[in-house]
């Protein structure tokens, strides 16, 4: 009962029209503030990875560094972020995507992980897949195996996850909006 995704869902606030018109933003932070809520969260990624041989979870910027630290941690083990174009100190490799208009960057550092590292990729929501498959790309040309790419939110009328799964990539996402 209490670890039904469902539940999840009444803990995701949809505030109209941000960052621009038209958009339905799918604001996590209430059930970031919600103990309870929370811990059922990281309890699902946590009880489907413990036993996957994970080697490093890898986080979207940004909110995927929330959920994906908590779930490196619980896992034991290691956190890599991918940030936006511009932040990240060291060697980087970057990926460009395309967004409905322009484009964007995502960037990881360059020894964030090796040759044959199993990768869970986070984030808290796929929209068109763009971001999540740039990530991707990046661990891969490491030489990394992403074993799964996760998401609290999946919008299915976006395309996104269909994209994603097409293009090989085994998707988990909690909950769904239309
Ligand atoms: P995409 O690359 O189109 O799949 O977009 C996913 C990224 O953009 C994630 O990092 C989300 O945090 C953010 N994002 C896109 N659309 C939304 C939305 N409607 N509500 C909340 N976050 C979104």
């Amino acid at each position: 009962m209490l670890l039904d995704p469902n539940n999840l869902r009444d803990h995701i606030r949809t505030v109209p029209d941000w960052p621009q018109p038209g958009v339905q933003f799918r604001d996590i932070t209430p059930l970031l503030q919600d103990p309870a809520a929370l811990r059922v969260l990281v309890q699902h990624f946590v009880l489907r990875y413990m036993h996957q041989k994970i080697d490093v979870v890898a986080g979207l910027d940004a909110r995927g560094f929330i959920i994906g630290s908590i779930v490196a941690y619980e896992l034991n083990v290691g956190f890599v972020p991918i940030r936006k174009k511009g932040k990240l100190p060291y060697t980087t490799i970057a990926e460009e995507y395309e967004l409905e208009y322009g484009s964007a960057t995502v960037e990881m550092h360059a020894d964030a992980c090796k040759q044959g590292d199993r990768v869970l990729l986070i984030d808290d929501l796929i929209a068109t897949g763009g971001t999540m498959m740039a990530g991707k790309k990046l661990l891969e040309r490491l030489g990394a195996t992403v074993v799964e790419g996760a998401a609290i939110v999946d919008l299915p009328e976006l395309g996104g996850s269909q994209l994603l799964r097409d293009s090989g990539l085994q998707l988990f996402t909690l909950v769904d909006f239309a």
